[in-house]
């Protein structure tokens, strides 16, 4: 039986310091690193991780999650739907015939993960109901791993975990046994962000250029936890991704029940609820807050101004 080391990799700079460590330790042919893609991502992410399999002579495994049976299920269960009562909000539970017609025009799989997801669950995932991470990353990750465990190997499982991260972070073990076969082992956890950068200015290898570029992470473009300024930062650098989140928020909401979903849920500057919600929390909207200062009250000049040929790094990589 041998030991595997999979390393799950982002494009982002703690993933590669994982990566680099890792391949450090034990031989390449041991180490495998593992790419969950989202269909949320920005193209200097795919850029990034070929330049990562250039420089340092190594294949990403890249996994794709697919719902379309989620999806065929979801159609079959609207088509049919004849329940009776309501819900705890005293809302008929039944789809009616006009959501259930809109419904089933627009719920067809598109072949983007984060989309497909998105229109089987009839909204986008939010800070309380965050299953994007497990539908899209973890599951996939967890599958992938215990495949290789039913085929007879031990797996390590490297995660690029840092403490400081969040408050959720913050007591992350350094190794664990998950299972008799499967173990993390997290090698960054009491390193800073500014040790990951001259780790990897060490090792030759360039950040992902999203770094000079107003984000402070890489992940999904935008993540639905984006902050205020990071979203303002995407409106000016990146605006064909906020055309794709319309249009992603026209699709979602045509298939959701309600006829509504938006992808941030900021519960900006309204308390109302249904529509009053999606019209606060619409991309545009949102948009329009980031660019905004004290509390959404007044026009943020430096925010609705960012010169996109400017380098802007939050972690002030940018001499
Ligand atoms: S990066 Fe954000 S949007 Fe993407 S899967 Fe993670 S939590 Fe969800």
């Amino acid at each position: 039986m041998s030991v595997l080391h999979v390393v799950s990799v982002s494009g982002g700079k703690d993933s590669d310091a994982t990566l680099l460590l890792a391949l450090m330790r034990y031989p390449k042919a041991r180490v495998i690193p593992v790419f969950c893609d989202t269909g949320n991502e920005h193209d200097a992410v795919y850029q990034h991780l070929d330049y990562i399999e250039l420089a340092i002579d190594i294949k990403i495994t890249r996994l794709k999650a697919n719902f379309d049976q989620q999806i065929a299920r979801k159609r079959l269960f609207i088509a049919r739907d004849q329940r009776t009562g309501r819900d705890a909000r005293g809302r008929k539970l039944r789809w009616s015939n006009k959501a259930k017609r809109r419904a089933l025009a627009a719920l067809h799989p598109t072949g983007n993960p984060y989309l497909d997801l998105c229109l089987w669950k009839g909204r986008f995932p939010s800070r309380t109901a965050q299953f994007c991470t497990q539908e899209l990353k973890r599951d996939l990750l967890v599958n992938y791993q215990m495949d290789l465990i039913d085929s007879g190997h031990r797996v390590v499982s490297w995660q690029g975990i840092r403490r400081d991260e969040s408050l959720n972070r913050r007591n992350a073990k350094k190794f664990e046994r998950l299972n008799p076969h499967l173990y993390a082992y997290r090698p960054l956890v009491d390193w800073t962000a500014i040790d990951v950068f001259a780790f990897l200015k060490e090792q030759r290898i360039m950040p992902n250029e999203l770094y000079f570029q107003g984000m402070s992470r890489v992940g999904c473009m935008p993540c639905i936890n984006a902050g205020k300024a990071e979203i303002a930062q995407i409106a000016a650098r990146f605006p064909d991704h906020i055309a794709r989140i319309t249009e992603w928020e026209q699709k979602v909401s045509a298939a959701s029940k309600r006829g509504y979903s938006t992808f941030f849920n900021k519960e900006l500057h309204d308390s109302r609820k249904d529509r009053h919600i999606y019209a606060a929390n619409c991309i545009d909207e949102v948009i329009r807050y980031a660019r905004t200062s004290h509390g959404g009250r007044q026009y943020d000049l430096f925010a609705s101004h960012i010169d996109t040929n400017v380098c802007a790094s939050a972690y002030g990589l940018c001499e």
